[in-house]
């Protein structure tokens, strides 16, 4: 017997799942199917939320309309899930540059509370902990804990009966004029969230992405005390009872293996940071589905209305893919427009 659904969402990372957790709050009918990845880009991701990045200090692209949306999103389903995996965080950045102090104080009064000089008891504090310079900024950023909130948001799909761990193969979705058929279900829409891995071997074209590889550690350092981020070279990110530190990014995608230039680079900059001894415990690697310009990628493939691509949320999906995932549905959905920015056509 087939079933008739709305929709086939493929691919359960971040964005996937957002999306699934959007359209059931809708009442949807669908499936997600996502072939498990245990080192995909959202497991490996450290889900650091900044709000201010960049040697400029630029703050992210449509952070206060994001930052409403992803707060109430995680909140809303850590009481659902009843789980904690969402918090807020500051974030410790050093300044080498003393040049960049001018740049950064005239931006102060536009930035309010997201951003204030260190005090001179935590550059204390931090020179005791690490090789810290005498200045540095603390950023109100926010972290999730992205494995938690994966699992428990797939628990609560399994629970409901609408997630498929499986390999879904496009040659198999049989296609009609006015619906799909795929396996046991039958739907007049499929969305690919598939992340980096967008090829499709039918012919559909997903044009505009500039995939990278970023390579992690995860080490454990009983004596450092520290349970805020610490931004020097690299980020060192406190995660239970280990850190996160990355991250090596690299443009050579022959593979999604951790390699060891990446490890050589991160344990070069860690030993320049760190003063406290440490163990690596893992060195991981995964691909972000970046883009040309640094924006999402989401629409209809143009030869067939009825395939729809959620992408390219790079290096900030934890903050960007609640917001769009709202902005897609509506656009799916209730007929409303993409913006522009982020409408796949812009690359056809
Ligand atoms: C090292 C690193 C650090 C990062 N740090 C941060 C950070 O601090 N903050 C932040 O906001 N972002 C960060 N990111 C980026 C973030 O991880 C991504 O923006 C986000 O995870 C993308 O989610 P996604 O669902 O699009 O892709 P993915 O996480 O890659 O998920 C895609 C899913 O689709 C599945 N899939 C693919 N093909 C198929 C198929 N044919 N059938 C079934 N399933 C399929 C895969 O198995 C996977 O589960 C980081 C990324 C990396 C690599």
């Amino acid at each position: 017997m087939k079933n008739n659904i709305d929709v086939i969402i493929v691919g359960g990372g971040l964005a996937g799942l957002h999306l699934a957790l959007k359209f059931y709050k809708e009442g949807l009918s669908f499936i997600v199917i996502d072939k498990y990845k245990e080192h995909s880009s959202s497991r490996i991701a450290s889900g650091l939320i900044n709000p201010i990045t960049g040697r400029r200090f630029v703050k992210t692209w449509l952070y206060d309309e994001l930052q409403p949306v992803f707060v109430s999103e995680y909140q809303y389903w850590e009481k659902i899930f009843n789980s904690r995996f969402f918090k807020s965080i500051d974030i410790y950045r050093a300044i080498t540059d003393h040049r960049l102090v001018n740049d950064l104080d005239a931006k102060l009064s536009d930035y309010g509370e997201l951003c204030r000089p260190m005090t001179a008891d935590e550059l204390t504090l931090f020179q005791t902990l690490t090789s810290f310079p005498d200045l540095g900024y603390v950023f109100k950023g926010y972290q999730l804990d992205t494995i938690t909130f994966l699992d428990r948001g797939i628990d609560f799909l399994k629970s409901k009966g609408i997630w498929y761990e499986d390999n879904f193969e496009i040659e198999s979705l049989d296609e009609s004029q006015s619906s799909h058929r795929y396996k046991d279900y039958i739907t007049n829409k499929v969305i690919l969230a598939r992340g980096a891995h967008s090829t499709d071997s039918r012919g559909f074209t997903w044009p505009g992405f500039n995939i990278n590889k970023g390579e992690v550690l995860k080490l454990s350092s009983p004596q450092l005390p520290l349970d805020s981020i610490l931004k020097q070279r690299l980020f060192l990110i406190p995660e239970g009872e280990e850190f996160w530190v990355g991250s090596y990014n690299t443009w050579e995608c022959d593979n999604e293996e951790p390699t060891a230039g990446g490890k050589k680079y991160l344990i070069k900059h860690l030993d320049l940071m760190m003063k406290s001894p440490y163990e690596v415990r893992s060195h991981l690697a995964a691909f972000r589905p970046a883009t040309e310009d640094r924006r999402p990628i989401m629409g209809y493939h143009p030869s067939n209305h009825s395939i729809a691509i959620f992408n390219g949320f790079g290096s900030k999906g934890t903050s960007l893919i609640p917001y769009f995932a709202n902005v897609f549905y509506q656009f799916v959905f209730k007929n409303q427009e993409l913006p522009t920015e982020v409408d796949i056509q812009r690359f056809y």
